[in-house]
């Protein structure tokens, strides 16, 4: 049976061919008839969507949060959804960026979920997920660029430091300075005061100069809102503006900012959040 739930409302839809969307449910378990119907559903739209960009079942949404030992893949896979669907709607960065006790949005037809208004033809969706509205353009039926997937498969990120020690990791840990429980949004990667720094893939400087807390920062816009930044330099061998290619020199480590030691202090960024860096398994 199909549980109406406060937590995900759908809003509506501007386009009039899913006008019918209204319902929204949780999803317990990735199996049982929950997850079956859910199925159903997304073979039924596979049919229709891709070729007339109607979906014949109105689209919907369940939530549905991992239970432990649970990835995204299993996710994709129990529920026969597209790891692309559910990276464009969840604003996912990398398949192991979804923890244990996350929830994920799961549509009932496949498709990319793009930002509102940068491409025609899609079908305009509002969608809540916990208390944000989130809006979208769907393109039913459709995939990731290959481009985009390598990003989303951490096929694309160079080491800047290759070699150096990871010596603190993304995530909440206890601050080296005031030694409180506090969120690292990056890796800090140990080096000598003066080695080379390489950007982790092609792209515009967006910033080059003194940021509060980072000392010495630069920044480098990539495709698909990908963003990477280099902080504590002790010298920055770029300007706002450049376009950058892999692997080229853009910095020294040093130990401007707020540190204790000389380190890089590195980060990916998409759409404006930190993410769990990930790199090309080739050049770690
Ligand atoms: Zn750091």
């Amino acid at each position: 049976m199909l549980r109406r739930s406060c937590t995900l409302l759908l809003l509506g839809l501007a386009l009039t061919d899913l006008s019918a969307v209204e319902s929204s449910t949780d999803l317990s378990s990735l199996h049982g008839e929950q997850a079956t119907e859910l199925k159903r559903e997304i073979a039924e739209n596979l049919k229709s969507g891709m070729q007339y960009r109607r979906l014949d079942i109105p689209l919907r949404f369940v939530a549905y949060r991992l239970k432990k030992g649970e990835h995204f893949f299993d996710v994709v896979t129990r529920l026969s959804q597209d790891p692309d669907t559910l990276a464009s709607l969840n604003s996912l960065a990398h398949p192991d960026e979804l923890r244990a006790g996350e929830v994920i949005l799961v549509p009932n037809a496949r498709g990319v979920f793009r930002d509102p208004g940068k491409e025609k033809g899609g079908i305009a969706v509002s969608v809540m997920k916990g208390s944000s509205a989130l809006q979208f353009d769907f393109f039913p039926g459709r995939r990731f660029e290959p481009r985009e997937r390598d990003f989303f498969q951490g096929l694309v990120f160079r080491h800047p430091l290759i070699g150096a020690r990871q010596s603190s990791g993304f995530g909440w840990r206890k601050d080296p300075i005031h030694g409180r429980h506090a969120f690292h949004g990056g890796i800090d990667l140990a080096a000598s005061q003066g080695t080379p720094v390489q950007a982790a893939e092609s792209g515009e400087v967006i910033f080059a100069g003194d940021k509060s807390g980072y000392g010495r920062t630069v920044l480098i816009r990539h495709e698909y809102g990908y963003i990477t930044l280099y902080g504590h330099l002790s010298k920055i061998l770029v300007k706002k503006g450049d376009r950058v290619k892999r692997g080229i020199d853009i910095g020294r480590v040093g130990k401007t900012g707020r540190v204790t030691g000389p380190h890089l202090h590195f980060e990916i960024l998409k759409e404006g959040r930190q993410r769990r860096p990930v790199f090309d398994v080739r050049h770690r």
